[in-house]
């Protein structure tokens, strides 16, 4: 009964979300498509697949608009992403809420995640004023070598369902100033932020005027949509997030076509507390970075290494936090720090994963289903933390749940070969004092990760680094830094600006 309440108020809410923010009843109302919410596992909407010639017909538009805004000054292309950011401003508590019920992030992280895309079209507005070449000396008198970057084309983009909105923009405020339209192929899981970003999208190109139509596009469906995208040779550019299961899928057949491919897939992240390591700072950090968002961050601290002087005070004081962490329904409970798994696999998966690690001799704390009577249609577990004796079976995998294996070091090498001895390489972090140990861990045969912290935990990423992993994590880099090059063409010119023509390296060529 408190359930059915509970569900209907949030049916209400969603469509009031929804409504607000611009996203027409019929898109939401109509379809195949059954929209759950992880807070109690109940349908909250409805949507329409796309189909193949949706697909195709999308990346027609898509290149047409191409044709359009590459045209377009690269400074006047930023002000569509600051008209963006400013929908996306007002829009924070609306689309922040949605993200939380459809994903079951607290609050906090849903309106954390509008407050990253918010960032990165900042820092891609700026962005559009800076999209610079080289000038290169030449080795010819009178010659000039210089660089230029052009727009590249449409720019394909397939998100996972745990970041359902921040990717997006990562991928789409650069692309956006670097002259490419974008067409989104979202997580089967999470339609309805993937809409209310479109229909903000619009109101941000009808407030800016004269965008071509079809610079933004956003395809509801599951993986075939986003097959059918992938294979098709107008699209130059894929960035594709999520499992590294789909990174295999997807890499090769842009491989085939020669496509460009930006692969942000899953990590294993680990860090090394060290013996000088402040202890409240690393608990604090450590907490955050394993249970929070229940465990389902790319980026979320799945091994721990504690050197053995400080394992058992740390890791006692972890388990306290581990039992007493609020778990539960985000929307009912304000002191709630862990929501619910994604649905009902995500709990079987990480059910089947403490069991194949009692297997290997690990040691579980946690990891129960709680408020099962409540919700029985959600999955809401206690964060589980589990001592290992070794790193083996389970342990090199990435499960998507609040799964921390922890296991004990003496020796700093030894921790080192263990934090990089495994296929994942995105992020990772060391909690020490010891200049001689940091140092070594951010060095070239230190961690072997994209992103390498030092008192910090590894997840929470900033937009101004860029951001992304190595090995099965993909090596693909989005957000802040460089990255903007990957949406964008090189061209290396050079200019004769005298009467001879002196050929490089000295080559003689008379034709009398
Ligand atoms: P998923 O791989 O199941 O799905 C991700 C997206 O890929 C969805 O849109 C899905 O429809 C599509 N997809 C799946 N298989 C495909 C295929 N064969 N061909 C084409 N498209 C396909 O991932 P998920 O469960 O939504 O998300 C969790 C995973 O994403 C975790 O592994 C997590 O680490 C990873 N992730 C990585 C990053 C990163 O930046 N490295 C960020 C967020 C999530």
């Amino acid at each position: 009964m408190v359930q059915n309440q509970f569900t209907l108020r949030l049916v209400q809410e969603t469509d009031s979300i929804l409504q607000r923010l611009g996203v027409a009843r019929r898109l939401c109302q109509e379809g195949e498509r059954i929209v759950h919410s992880p807070l109690t596992g109940e349908a909250i909407a409805n949507v329409r697949d796309a189909d193949a010639a949706a697909v195709t017909d999308a990346i027609g538009h898509a290149q047409r608009a191409f044709e359009e805004w590459r045209s377009v000054p690269a400074p006047r292309r930023g002000e569509l992403v600051r008209l963006l950011g400013t929908e996306l401003r007002a829009a924070k508590d609306d689309l922040g809420r949605l993200v939380t019920i459809e994903t079951g992030k607290i609050p906090s992280e849903g309106r954390g995640e509008v407050q990253e895309m918010i960032d990165i079209c900042d820092f891609a507005v700026g962005l559009s004023r800076q999209l610079y070449g080289l000038t290169i000396a030449s080795e010819r008198p009178a010659h000039r070598m210089m660089e230029q970057w052009h727009p590249l084309g449409p720019v394909g983009v397939i998100s996972a369902f745990n970041f359902p909105v921040a990717v997006w923009s990562w991928n789409a405020a650069l692309a956006l100033v670097c002259g490419d339209p974008v067409i989104w192929k979202p997580s089967e899981k999470t339609p309805l932020t993937a809409l209310a970003v479109q229909a903000l999208f619009l109101r941000a190109a009808q407030k800016f005027g004269d965008a071509p139509d079809g610079l933004s596009t956003v395809l509801i469906g599951s993986r075939e949509i986003a097959a059918v995208l992938v294979k098709d040779a107008r699209v130059p550019l894929v960035s594709a997030t999520g499992s590294t299961a789909m990174g295999r899928a997807v890499g090769p057949q842009l491989a085939q076509r020669f496509a460009r491919a930006i692969l942000e897939l899953g990590g294993n992240n680990a860090a090394i507390v060290c013996p000088s390591a402040d202890l409240e700072l690393a608990l604090r950090a450590i907490a955050f970075a394993a249970v929070g968002t229940a465990g389902q961050r790319c980026t979320t601290l799945r091994r721990l290494f504690v050197h053995d002087e400080i394992y058992e005070g740390l890791i006692d004081r972890l388990k306290q936090v581990y039992v007493t962490v609020p778990v539960g329904n985000p929307l009912d409970d304000d002191s709630v720090l862990v929501g619910p798994l994604i649905d009902e696999a995500a709990f079987s998966m990480m059910q089947a994963t403490l069991a194949e690690a009692r297997m290997h001799g690990g040691q579980v704390t946690g990891g129960e289903r709680h408020d099962a009577e409540r919700y029985p249609g959600a999955y809401y577990v206690t964060p589980a933390l589990v001592e290992m004796p070794e790193q083996t079976g389970p342990v090199l995998r990435e499960t998507f749940a609040p799964l921390l294996y922890v296991m004990r070091y003496t020796d700093f090498e030894q921790a080192l070969a263990l934090h990089n001895g495994v296929p994942q390489g995105l992020t990772s972090s060391i909690f020490s004092n010891d200049v001689r140990e940091v140092e070594r861990f951010l060095s070239a045969t230190g961690s072997d990760c994209g992103i390498a912290n030092v008192n910090i935990g590894p997840s929470g990423a900033e937009i101004g680094g860029a951001f992304g992993g190595e090995k099965e994590t993909g090596g693909g880099r989005e957000a802040g830094s460089d990255a903007w090059k990957a949406y964008m063409r090189r061209v290396t010119s050079t200019v004769n600006f005298g009467r001879d023509l002196p050929l490089a390296q000295g080559v003689r060529f008379d034709i009398g």
